[in-house]
């Protein structure tokens, strides 16, 4: 019996008939480049620390942990810099839970939310399970099909007039991050909230700047980020952002109390305390995202300019059959669903070395 049969029985929300789970496949294969995650362990120092902090913590579960993560608060705003102070920051499993307290608050029933395609799947999930609707807004511009200028961006919401609005930076699937003109003229144009995902934003190439300059003054902006991709902890789940202190307090009306247990708290500090160790990691991945780019192109495919830890390229005949040929390798990347494209994750040397001589041999396989 699938799942759509037993739905039909249930009385769920109608709006969820229908609907597929988010489901970028786990597949245990020798190499995985398909969910954008750090390729490194977590370094033997940062473990102990981790271990080490989780232990202080484990006597007392008893008791519910700081609603307010304060200490938390403290370290990111720290680790953040630009000057922010602990309740300019807020906390989550995930940024994707950041995201949504974002929609919880500021989204909803009768509300709606823009993004523009393509983006991070969640954005729209998110969106719609909070009840709000989702308005697809469209890239494109002389720089090419993924671009997003700011007077297209601008265009778009102001015929739409969203109440939160969502800009990706560097952008998922495609890798580029935004021009901050982009950030800056939606913010003008919106009376919304305007979210800027940096999910990725510690693998941007030099001089890229954070939204995070963009902050002051602007109490509708919310930069969200994560632990779960330069810092290697995707397992641990831990999200953040900075925003206006309001809306920081605006998210402390729609999350769950204590929502972040006290051993991801301590483990975010312990693992915030040696961010140095922690990222560094960061160029050599980039390195690998490089040498993607320039083996695509080499290939006569057509790697997207990325700055992100991965790399999406188009020039695919069928791209279904270039990723099952690639799994049948042993090597697991992602079909985002644009045609004639796929996404691979930048790792290890030696997973690039894997990934391009697969694809060399599925492309030799598949002419
Ligand atoms: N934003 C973007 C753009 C992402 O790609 C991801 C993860 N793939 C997330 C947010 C969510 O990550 P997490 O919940 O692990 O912080």
């Amino acid at each position: 019996m699938t799942s759509t049969d037993v739905f039909a029985r249930l009385p769920l929300r109608d709006d969820l008939r229908g609907r597929t789970p988010y489901g970028a496949p786990q597949l245990d294969v020798p190499v995985r480049l398909n969910t954008n995650e750090n390729s490194y362990d977590v370094p033997p120092e940062v473990v102990e620390a981790v271990v080490e902090a989780l232990q202080e913590q484990v006597p007392h579960l008893n008791r519910y942990p700081d609603r307010e993560f304060a200490a938390l608060r403290a370290d990111l705003a720290r680790y953040l810099g630009h000057d922010l102070a602990p309740d300019q920051v807020w906390a989550a499993n995930g940024s994707n839970e950041v995201l949504q307290h974002v929609l919880q608050a500021f989204g909803g029933p009768g509300r709606t939310a823009l993004g523009f395609t393509p983006a991070y799947s969640m954005h729209p999930i998110i969106t719609t399970c909070t009840g709000a609707d989702w308005i697809d807004g469209l890239r494109g511009g002389d720089g090419g099909a993924f671009e997003l200028t700011a007077a297209r961006a601008v265009e778009q919401v102001q015929r739409h007039d969203p109440d939160v609005v969502f800009l990706c930076s560097p952008n998922n699937p495609t890798g580029t991050a935004l021009d901050l003109d982009v950030v800056a003229a939606v913010y003008e144009a919106t009376r919304g909230v305007v979210v800027v995902d940096e999910a990725y934003a510690e693998f941007a190439r030099a001089g890229t700047p954070s939204a995070l300059t963009l902050l002051p003054g602007r109490e509708r902006l919310v930069i969200s980020r994560t632990m779960s991709k330069a810092f290697a902890l995707a397992g641990a789940r831990l999200g953040y952002a900075a925003a206006d202190r309001g809306v920081c307090d605006a998210f402390r009306l729609v999350r769950l109390p204590y929502h972040l247990s006290a051993l991801t708290q301590a483990a975010g500090r312990a693992a915030l305390w040696h961010a140095d160790v922690l990222l560094s990691t960061v160029e050599a991945i980039k390195a690998q995202r490089d040498r993607i780019v320039a083996s695509l192109a080499a290939l006569g495919l057509e790697p997207v300019p990325s700055d992100a830890n991965f790399v999406l390229f188009g020039g695919l005949a069928d791209e279904q059959v270039v990723w099952r040929g690639l799994l049948s390798h042993g090597v697991l990347v992602r079909d985002v669903g644009i045609p004639h494209h796929l996404r691979v994750t930048a790792g290890t040397p030696d997973e690039t070395t894997a990934f391009l001589t697969a694809l060399r041999a599925t492309l030799e396989e598949t002419r």
